[in-house]
């Protein structure tokens, strides 16, 4: 069993099966979200999921005139599990405190126009732009 929470725990969550894969999107939207060089996120089917506590306290925005969407706890700011599609939940990997042990960066996105001073150092594969496995 994999659990995650954020800063203040009121958003808990439980994730019922193996993860592995580590994605790395460094694009300039998912740097201001994080305030560091992009954000981690483990892909997961939306049957594997389950919030344990707080999904009212998750708040989400999106970028006027695109597609592109945030979750975070209203309380604490933290980046939290959100539903990417009818799918898949994108779940970011710092906030997962437990079951995470094979966790291991698998791809990295938007390469292209990561920030100057990002500098990769793991083996995962790296792409220009998006990526979706
Ligand atoms: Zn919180
Ligand atoms: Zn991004």
């Amino acid at each position: 069993m994999v659990t995650g929470e954020c800063n203040c725990g009121a958003v808990r969550f439980e994730i019922d099966a193996e993860i592995s894969d580590v994605y790395v999107c460094h694009c300039s939207r998912c740097r201001r979200f994080t305030g560091s060089n992009g954000i981690a996120v483990v892909v997961v089917a939306n049957d594997d999921f389950r919030w344990v506590d707080g999904q009212q306290q998750v708040a989400t925005w999106t970028k006027p005139d695109t597609d592109w969407q945030v979750w975070f706890c209203r309380t604490c700011g933290s980046p939290v599990p959100g539903e990417n599609d009818s799918t898949r939940m994108f779940v970011p990997a710092g906030s997962i405190t437990q079951g995470g042990a094979a966790l291991e960066v698998r791809h990295h996105m938007w390469v292209g126009s990561k920030a100057t001073w990002d500098e990769i150092g793991d083996d995962g594969q790296q792409h220009p732009e998006q990526f979706c496995s």
